[in-house]
């Protein structure tokens, strides 16, 4: 089990509509975290957002995450974003792969460039994988091991060490439907048996895993004690402040 103090993410995705918004948003979640509390909590607004509000997080104390990052580091790529411009605005953490841009054509290869862009840039990238749905054979499981064994390509032990996944069935996300405690747990499983095969057992024990997929104050707290993860992707929960304070709450121990 990895020693780090469980880690929540609110991704953002493409809200709220206005940077002052972003603010408000980012100041009444940053209350929600108390000093030397046994967790880390990071939130992923859009890009325009992110110099405004790393500048309202001093000391780091709500770092921030990019919800993407480009793998090259400059040049005639229009429209993107590298990790040395995302480093130098103070950001710390990247969410890459996630359904909602693989939807719109990322692939295994792009995610794997994109971690590795990361990896130059000491940016932690925490890196979606999930089902698009169950099917009671179990070959979702199949899917998943892909996903991670393209994701692993080219890594060491001590880069993967350095990665966090989010195991994030498309299924769930933004549909109120979740995973039960028992499947979360077994993906969890699953997903540290497929990092001992291709690595060892240290670093299946030293990989953080966290769950994504309608986490919303409910269900936090059942889904952490028995789903065995250590934190959680959230979306459409982290916009409001007082659920995402309840989320974060449950995540203590
Ligand atoms: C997400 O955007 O990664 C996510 C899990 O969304 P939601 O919590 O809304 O399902």
């Amino acid at each position: 089990m990895s020693s780090h103090h469980p880690l929540v993410i609110g991704n953002w995705k493409m809200n709220p509509a206005t940077s002052a918004e972003a603010k408000a948003l980012f100041l009444a979640v940053r209350k929600k975290v108390k000093r030397d509390a046994p967790v880390s909590v990071v939130v992923a607004p859009p890009f325009p957002f992110i110099p405004d509000l790393s500048r309202l997080s001093p000391g780091g104390r709500l770092p921030l995450a990019a919800q993407d990052v480009f793998y090259e580091d400059a040049g005639a790529y229009t429209g993107e974003v590298s990790g040395s411009m995302l480093a130098s605005l103070g950001v710390s953490y990247v969410i890459i792969g996630h359904s909602e841009r693989r939807a719109l054509g990322e692939t295994d290869a792009q995610v794997n460039k994109k971690i590795l862009a990361c990896l130059r840039r000491k940016l932690t990238a925490v890196v979606c994988i999930g089902e698009r749905e169950r099917d009671l054979r179990g070959d979702f499981f199949s899917v998943v091991e892909g996903q991670l064994r393209a994701l692993c390509t080219g890594l060491s032990a001590r880069q993967l060490a350095a990665v966090v996944i989010a195991y994030e069935p498309i299924w769930a996300i933004g549909t109120g439907k979740t995973a039960t405690p028992e499947d979360v747990k077994e993906m969890q499983l699953f997903i540290t048996s497929v990092l001992v095969k291709l690595y060892d057992r240290a670093l299946g024990k030293r990989m953080r895993i966290i769950y994504g997929g309608s986490v919303k104050p409910d269900n936090a707290a059942a889904l952490h004690e028995a789903g065995g993860m250590q934190g959680f992707l959230v979306g459409g929960a982290s916009l409001k402040a007082d659920d995402f304070g309840a989320i974060i709450t449950s995540v203590i121990s």
